[in-house]
């Protein structure tokens, strides 16, 4: 697994690259755009070239974009739903003109409580920005379960993928988030934990998908629906959760992305660095 840390682009493009190798990034996830509003202005070919030819030039060996957290591909609300989904090919649109190798998205609500009917709703919608952006991967990432967000589970984002033709399927896949899934009730403390939740979700969405891990600890316990993430380690998953994560033949082609609060550079060196002691451990066991 390549290890890296979710970077911020405020100080430019071409300069977060220098930053996340100086805090030894192998993998980054960015914001494409504000993530906190629908508009933004187009991002400028120019500048997005320069990124591309930085990143070449770098020790950086894979790139996501996360998408904004208005969109919600779930809501009844149509107005909402198509602004949702034109936001999401926007999105899909600037992170080719980026290079990167796939964008995350949270899918949204479900305020029915049906899981076939939010994952129609949904699939409808990564459908339509999918066909309107040519090009691109969509992850989808799980939830902790808090109010009525959609995708807690393997079974609901499975839902959303079984609803696309297999030609869209191609373009998509899952971002494996730990610490929503602890809060979500799976332990991933121990190796058992990682190998049911991974292989439910193969069982749900098919081989290979999980394309990112979003390497949180969680602040709260196993199941208690709270998604508060912690420093790699020092939450209710630990190092030995960590550990059993890089052991999961299931993630060997999966990035490692951890999202943190607190100081930059120290939050992301101290967060990479650890999670890269622990995948030697874990190589030097064999
Ligand atoms: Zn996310
Ligand atoms: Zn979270």
């Amino acid at each position: 697994m390549l290890i890296g840390a979710h970077v911020s682009v405020r100080d430019g493009y071409v300069q977060s690259i220098g930053y996340a190798e100086s805090v030894g990034c192998e993998a980054i996830q960015i914001f494409a755009k504000s993530p906190q509003q629908w508009h933004a202005k187009q991002t400028d070919p120019t500048v997005a070239a320069a990124f591309r030819e930085r990143l070449r030039a770098s020790s950086i060996g894979f790139v996501c974009t996360h998408t904004a957290y208005l969109i919600n591909l779930g809501s009844e609300d149509d107005a909402l739903w198509e602004r949702s989904w034109r936001a999401l090919a926007d999105e899909l649109s600037r992170a080719a003109l980026l290079g990167a190798d796939a964008t995350v998205t949270h899918t949204g609500t479900n305020r029915s409580g049906d899981v076939e009917r939010g994952a129609r709703r949904i699939a409808d919608g990564v459908h339509r920005a999918l066909a309107s952006a040519p090009e691109g991967v969509l992850l989808l990432e799980n939830t902790a379960g808090a109010g009525t967000t959609f995708g807690t589970g393997p079974e609901e984002l499975g839902a959303v993928l079984g609803m696309l033709d297999a030609d869209w399927r191609q373009r998509l896949g899952v971002c494996l988030d730990s610490c929503h899934a602890h809060a979500a009730g799976w332990d991933l403390s121990t190796a058992d934990g990682w190998s049911a939740f991974t292989g439910q979700l193969e069982r749900c969405c098919g081989r290979d998908r999980i394309r990112v891990v979003h390497a949180n600890d969680s602040k709260f316990g196993a199941g208690e629906r709270r998604d508060r993430h912690e420093w790699v380690g020092d939450g209710s998953i630990g190092s030995e959760g960590f550990a059993a994560m890089f052991a999961e033949a299931r993630l060997a082609g999966a990035a490692a992305i951890v999202e943190m609060s607190g100081e930059v550079p120290v939050k992301d060196e101290t967060n990479v660095s650890r999670l890269k002691e622990l995948r030697a451990a874990c190589a030097a066991r064999g």
